[in-house]
């Protein structure tokens, strides 16, 4: 670059760059996208390099040194890190940074560890010629290092062949292969014995939609697909396919799944056909992800699988992002930067020529309702694979049973079926989204509900640890034996959690061999390979879990589904309540009669005339969406409105009523002006977490630009209110 004015981005909640002077002895190593350390004030920030500026050089700053001595950003991600602090009204600077991992950034090398490479040709002549009853270790070594020409580490060589030093140093003697010293860490998923597998025929349905994708792909157009397709459609083949197309041209692909899905299973799918995957696990340490990124960035790896970060990899020539379950919410960041990656991914495929597809058996409402408009093309595969019929789904009017077993849990009618199922040798499952044994603990005597100390949430209690938690903050305490509000009262517990269906099924029957899986049981390594083994294998009759079991997971044995209490979704107070509960009922289905026997599902509700259990339990997803669309037409919610939302957040609750009440005031006229309705401030429906009372103000418009004028009035008046912080959340996906 030249020297005199630049722009610098620098990591604060701050839209606008601020100049500094390029020195002429740092010129020539500077680039766009470099990391570069500047002076802020008193303190020193490490910002990027977004180009040059028109400020006058004799007033500026000069920036204090290069961080980097290559750009670890390219031109593109500097417009898209650009499009996405104007969307979601933060950083340009806070956007940058988090695109990068954090093992990048600080340099993390691994561990400097012995390579062996093969020898080539002479390597792959001998394993041809090798003779076929002499030393089979050095054989299946050999064939291993030839499998990774890139260099396979010793130590996880010799771990998977349960060998130790000689074999290794004979093949070295021989000429076969050569050892080097580098900077590795450990492959995770290197254990997971990957077999090539080849893809299957695909069934007329999956045909149309690889057809139509294929299309896009050729063109090297930046269209966007919204793939609906049942539970066990086949959504998978037809992105497996797309990526070979994608691959065969020499370009590269990201997979998006929701974290909780990207489990071994899912990903040896992807390895198992390709090879050339990179993992972007947050399991990962440091190192481990700096160095899938570098892999990426060189070209060694071309396919990204990960969470939601994983909308940056640093693909070369990126030809498709692929979002699995794009309905889910944990695609939307719930801290600064606050982007959607489902978002994110059309604006980098507009920006390098990328198709998109969004797939779901329940699409998101803003994506199905993109799709009518025609921004994006609809592919719909309602059969599923093999022909199996979707399971019929009953809903138990709760209100007409009297329940049975212990905890009045079961209605009779999931009481006997439970019973006739293990009698038959079937296995079964029972769904319920709360953890815990009792989700509430009330004083008998004085009313008083146990919350946390830091939050204002009830505490959740946990029979087989015998403390209380909160699942907002994590903070666990002894069980209390009596009030700690009148201290003489008598507890008693109330609600219910999973591990408290398991001890009621136990008791309901007692022959039955019965399995939680959540995150408490699923902690630790190994722990949910064993269970999930222990399935396969039929050495569980019944399986009782939280959503971790809806997502993705197919266990072909299970023909009855038992939801304990479909209403608890429904009643959290978010516009998304109905969405969520017709995803979860539709997930938790899916799981049923995936094998050769059909299956059931039934659903105990009070509320079973809601559309959101009506619906689901028809399996019509456009049926659902029409009534939520009109819902949300009608109250001008997303997809036909833009929301933004302020929460006011401090530990002195005073101060945060002051400061709230005043941005009202600021913003009022400017709302008026812009046609934003105002809503609030009111307490957060999650009013006090760990340690600080949170107000907030709702915002709602038709126009994205309407919003954005009250955000920036918002950011400017705000800047002064001592103890008291705000957070700006654009298209919000949760409003507590
Ligand atoms: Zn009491
Ligand atoms: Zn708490």
């Amino acid at each position: 670059m030249k020297a005199g004015a630049i722009e610098v981005a620098v990591p604060l909640p701050l839209q606008k760059a601020f100049s500094y002077l390029l020195p002429a002895e740092l010129a020539g190593e500077a680039h766009p996208g470099l990391r570069v350390r500047v002076p802020f004030g008193p303190r020193q920030l490490i910002g990027f390099i977004l180009g040059p500026s028109d400020m006058d050089p004799a007033k500026l700053k000069p920036i204090s040194a290069l961080v980097d001595s290559d750009p670890l950003l390219r031109a593109a991600d500097l417009q898209l890190a650009q499009r996405i602090a104007q969307r979601w009204f933060c950083g340009v600077g806070e956007v940058l940074t988090a695109m990068l991992p954090a093992g990048v950034k600080r340099g993390a090398r691994g561990r400097l560890t012995t390579v062996v490479h093969p020898v080539l040709p002479a390597a792959a002549d001998a394993l041809a010629d090798w003779p076929s009853k002499a030393s089979t270790k050095q054989r299946e070594l050999l064939r291993s290092v030839l499998e990774t020409p890139a260099g396979i580490p010793r130590q996880t060589l010799e771990r998977n062949h349960q060998v130790s030093g000689s074999p290794l140093e004979t093949l070295r003697k021989k000429g076969l292969v050569t050892f080097s010293r580098e900077h590795r860490v450990e492959d995770v998923f290197a254990a997971l014995e990957i077999e090539c597998s080849q893809a299957p025929e695909l069934t007329p349905q999956q045909r149309k939609a690889t057809d139509a994708i294929a299309e896009a792909l050729r063109e090297r157009s930046a269209r966007g697909f919204l793939l609906h397709g049942v539970t066990g459609s086949g959504k998978t083949e037809v992105y497996l396919d797309a990526i070979g197309r994608c691959l065969s041209e020499g370009r590269g692909a990201i997979v998006m799944v929701p974290e909780i899905a990207l489990t071994p299973q899912t990903v040896e799918r992807f390895e198992s056909r390709f090879g050339t995957v990179a993992v972007l696990h947050s399991h990962l340490t440091d190192a481990d992800r700096a160095r899938q990124w570098r892999e990426l960035r060189e070209g060694r790896r071309r396919i990204a699988i990960g969470p939601r970060s994983a909308v940056f990899a640093p693909i070369r020539d990126l030809g498709l992002i692929v979002i699995d379950e794009e309905h889910e919410n944990t695609f939307k960041q719930q801290n600064a930067p606050r982007y959607h990656a489902r978002e994110v991914a059309q604006m980098r495929a507009e920006l390098e020529g990328s198709v998109v597809i969004l797939g779901s058996a329940t699409p998101s409402l803003e994506s199905w309702e993109a799709a009518r408009r025609g921004d994006l093309t609809l592919i719909s595969m309602r059969d599923r694979v093999g022909g199996g019929e979707m399971p019929p789904v009953s809903r138990i009017d709760m209100r007409s049973q009297r329940p049975t077993g212990p905890g009045g849990l079961f209605s009779p009618l999931l009481a006997n079926l439970l019973r006739r199922n293990l009698e038959r040798g079937e296995q079964s499952l029972l769904f319920l989204n709360r953890r815990g044994f009792r989700t509430a603990l009330r004083c008998k005597d004085c009313g008083y509900i146990k919350r946390c100390r830091d939050c204002d949430v009830a505490m959740t209690w946990y029979r087989e640890r015998d403390h209380l938690l909160c699942h907002h903050c994590g903070r666990s305490e002894p069980t209390p034996r009596q009030c700690s509000e009148c201290r003489t009262g008598e507890l008693i517990f109330r609600g219910v959690g999973t591990e408290f269906v398991e001890s009621a099924t136990r008791r309901l029957l007692p022959e039955a061999r019965v399995r939680r899986i959540d995150s408490e049981t699923t902690r630790g390594r190994g722990a949910h390979e064993r269970l999930f083994t222990e399935i396969k294998r039929r050495e569980v009759d019944i399986i009782i879990g939280t959503q971790m079991i809806a997502k993705g997971l197919d266990f072909p044995e299970i023909t009855l589904i038992g939801v304990i209490n479909a209403d608890s979704s429904l009643g959290i107070p978010d516009f998304r309540a109905a969405e969520r509960t017709f995803q979860l009922l539709t997930q938790v289905a899916g799981r049923a009669g995936r094998g050769a026997r059909p299956g059931q599902v039934m659903v105990q509700t009070y509320t079973p005339e809601h559309y959101a259990l009506e619906t689901a339990a028809r399996h019509d997803y456009e049926a659902f969406a029409e009534a939520e669309l009109e819902y949300r037409r009608s109250a001008g919610y997303p997809p036909f409105g833009h929301l933004a939302r302020a929460v006011l957040q401090g530990e002195d609750e005073a101060k945060v009523i002051a400061a709230a009440a005043k941005l009202r005031q600021e913003l009022a006229p400017v709302a008026l002006e812009n046609g934003v309705g105002l809503l609030g401030p009111a307490p957060a429906p999650l009013s006090f977490i760990k340690r600080l009372h949170r107000h907030h103000l709702v915002m709602r418009c038709g126009r994205q630009e309407g919003l954005d004028r009250l955000l920036q009035r918002c950011a400017d008046c705000f800047r002064s209110a001592r103890g008291v912080q705000i957070l700006v959340d654009v298209d919000p996906v949760a409003m507590m």
